[in-house]
């Protein structure tokens, strides 16, 4: 079993300030992660009627013919439970996996043997109340939907297919009726970021459960979308922080949210506001306008969780090869010749992404590299080195930023690095 992950000499502990009695601002899972995942994610198909603009399946209208059968899936479940209690959370996305036939069947095994399912589906014509009563009869938990836009218009230009967003909005209130947690996903890229306030009050409005804002790697489909800039990038964290009063916020492949997490909560102990940049000002502004800052407030904010790739979340792909995370397509081995227990916890490539004093760059000169680390996705795909540093952060490490030249210093610095 690897070890557990070193935490350097005055590096922030998950929990903030570490007063006893103070709300933990960042969780951690309740068993150590080098010994078994909090998330499995599984592909069960890459089959999807869509054509997003960001896909990391690159999705094919038609099933492989390498997919998982039935049988290997029912294994990799039973690999799954195998970690032992509590299990890991099990979520069958896609492309659609709709278009699996075997989908509900599935739901139930896992159900069986005591996995906690949800499942990802896309907003296609199979997204019905009948199929969403199904997968929740057969013990499905929650369910996620990814929303792009906050308008048919903007939505549908992003999937690529009228529709979509009138299929997903009512799936998202027939799934909502039917008693499943919906958490509502967007693409945060260039497309989306101005109308991601608006995208917010539509998420706050239509009351789902969890609101994640998926910072996109430039990998499959979405290599050809505008990047934004880590300054930018740090403004949409502020204004998802700022979000969390009113409604359940996270990020996915946006790990140094927990940093900007910390920082918030050291600054407001100090009694001071963050410094941020004209996006978030605009954000603010037409959030207000929205009255998405008004009214009724969480009484405890949602801490993110402290997992990253092969850390606590593991991806198994359609032909059951087992990557870090779907956005880093790195196989460690695939669970039809390996128990994906050992993969998970003995594998060179996971072993090493869970050792922080193994970063390379500013993220592993920084204080926050255990409870943060970037993105391990994105330092791959922009630069072919998964140790590298995550190149949407701002933050300057005080370690880098205490050696800078004079006249360097704070020049182009985060406002919350000062
Ligand atoms: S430099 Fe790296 S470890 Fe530090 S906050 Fe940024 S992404 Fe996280």
């Amino acid at each position: 079993m690897s070890p557990a992950p070193r935490r350097g000499a005055g590096e922030p502990r998950p929990g903030g300030a570490g007063k006893a009695a103070a709300p933990r601002l960042v969780r951690t899972p309740r068993h150590a992660v080098a010994d078994r995942p909090f998330l499995v994610i599984w592909e069960a198909t890459r089959a999807c009627p869509l054509a997003c603009a960001h896909c990391r399946a690159e999705a094919d209208p038609l099933r492989s013919p390498h997919e998982l059968d039935g049988a290997q899936a029912r294994s990799l479940m039973d690999q799954i439970a195998a970690f032992g209690r509590p299990h890991p959370l099990f979520v069958i996305t896609g492309g659609d996996p709709f278009q699996r036939p075997d989908l509900v069947e599935l739901v139930a095994y896992g159900t069986s043997i005591g996995l906690r399912v949800a499942v990802s589906p896309s907003g296609t014509p199979t997204l019905t109340r009948e199929n969403l009563t199904a997968v929740r009869d057969a013990g499905a938990v929650a369910l996620s939907l990814s929303v792009d836009g906050s308008t048919a218009a903007r939505h549908d230009t992003f999937r690529g297919v009228d529709g979509v967003f009138d299929l997903t909005l009512d799936g998202w209130r027939a799934a909502r009726d039917l008693g499943l947690k919906v958490q509502i996903n967007t693409t945060v890229s260039r497309y989306s970021l101005e109308d991601l306030a608006d995208i917010a009050a539509l998420v706050r409005r239509e009351r789902a459960m969890l609101w994640s804002g998926f910072l996109l790697v430039p990998t499959g489909r979405g290599a050809e979308l505008d990047s934004l800039t880590a300054e930018e990038t740090e403004d949409v964290l502020h204004f998802l922080y700022d979000c969390g009063a009113f409604m359940a916020t996270k990020t996915t492949e946006g790990h140094h949210f927990r940093r900007v997490v910390l920082q918030r909560a050291a600054l407001a102990e100090r009694g001071e506001a963050p410094r941020t940049g004209d996006l978030h000002a605009r954000l603010t502004a037409r959030a207000t306008a929205l009255g998405l800052f008004a009214g009724e407030r969480r009484t405890v904010r949602r801490p993110p969780m402290d997992v990253s790739s092969g850390r606590g979340f593991v991806f198994v792909s359609h032909t059951g090869e087992v990557t870090p995370s779907g956005f880093l397509p790195l196989s460690a081995d695939n669970t039809k010749h390996r128990p994906l227990t050992d993969i998970y916890r003995e594998s060179p490539l996971f072993r090493v992404l869970r050792d922080p004093t193994l970063l390379r760059g500013k993220c592993g000169a920084c204080e926050y590299r255990s409870v943060c680390g970037g993105s391990r996705s994105r330092a791959y795909a922009v630069t072919g080195d998964p140790l590298a540093a995550d190149p949407w952060c701002a933050y300057q490490p005080a370690y880098q930023a205490a050696f800078q030249p004079k006249d360097k210093k704070n020049k182009g610095a985060p406002p919350c690095a000062q």
